[in-house]
């Protein structure tokens, strides 16, 4: 009987992929599909709708200070694991996997520079490396690059991406660098001495209540998300429905919390101006 005879099979041969991975990346606001190099060229941010990607610690620094101008300091601290951490996963495992991920020993890079000639202290988050949360290696290496500054009479800038606030891997441990970067702010302060602090998307919790909220002038990125707790957890809190843009960093410039919104491509060159308004004999 021919009719259960042998199936005629098609092969067909999908033919590989011809755009290489990692060639596109997909907006993260508007879904537009972005060309890698457009997208770099453009300092990582959406060319369509404006939408600022998060930059990892040394992309911000080479974009922000003069070329060859960066010196870093307290490069190789590494954290403890005080508690002896154990949960889903133990923070040495999660230590030891945002090293791998990122290339970076801690979620902070500081270090000296100069922007527009004008030397500076400075310190960026990286958001990447456990959400950009403090933990006692952050506050100690923000606070001896603070005493760096009060001691060579430098402006500071720190730069804060960090969704993860205080880490609660390192429990009170991480809580007392939020106490121990204001006290080395204050004296920064006191010795009349300006503090910029840079505000990106994220930067909550408690690094937001801690050095990132106390600048003197305080700039933030397009839209970046900026609190203490997230809104989510405020809806349910006050059962009360939040105001459109609410924790955005054009609602904070309304109610005066942010002193200015700085797109990336003009962050430079806005500093320059400020640290030569601020030091104009340095
Ligand atoms: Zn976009």
């Amino acid at each position: 009987m021919a009719l259960f005879g042998k199936p005629k099979y098609t092969i067909v041969r999908l033919k590989k992929k011809e755009i290489p991975e990692g060639l596109w990346t997909k907006c993260e606001s508007c879904s537009e599909s972005l060309y890698n190099k457009t997208l770099e060229d453009n300092l990582k941010v959406c060319p369509k709708c404006n939408y600022h990607f998060v930059l990892g610690a040394y992309e911000r620094i080479a974009i922000t200070l003069d070329k060859n101008s960066f010196t870093e300091h307290d490069r190789d601290m590494l954290s403890a694991d005080p508690l002896d951490f154990k949960g889903p996963k133990t923070y040495k495992d999660k230590l030891a996997a945002d090293q791998r991920e990122t290339g970076l020993k801690e979620a902070v890079i500081c270090g000296e520079g100069a922007i527009g000639g004008k030397p500076t202290v400075i310190a960026v988050t990286d958001s990447r490396f456990i959400m950009g949360s403090m933990g006692s290696v952050v506050g100690e290496k923000i606070s001896r690059a603070i005493e760096n500054a009060t001691k060579k009479k430098l402006p500071l800038i720190i730069i804060s991406g960090s969704g993860g606030g205080a880490r609660m891997y390192e429990g009170l441990f991480s809580l007392m660098q939020m106490a121990k970067t204001c006290a080395a702010l204050a004296h920064h302060n006191r010795a009349k001495l300006p503090f910029i602090s840079i505000l990106t998307n994220p930067t909550m919790a408690g690094v937001m209540a801690s050095f990132a909220g106390v600048g003197d002038i305080t700039i933030a990125e397009p839209h970046a998300l900026i609190g203490f707790t997230g809104p989510r957890v405020i809806e349910q809190t006050i059962r009360q429905k939040l105001p459109p843009g609410f924790q955005r960093s054009e609602f904070m410039l309304e109610h005066g919390f942010v002193d200015m919104i700085v797109h990336r491509k003009n962050m430079k060159e806005t500093l320059a101006l400020l640290l030569d308004y601020v030091s104009p004999n340095s």
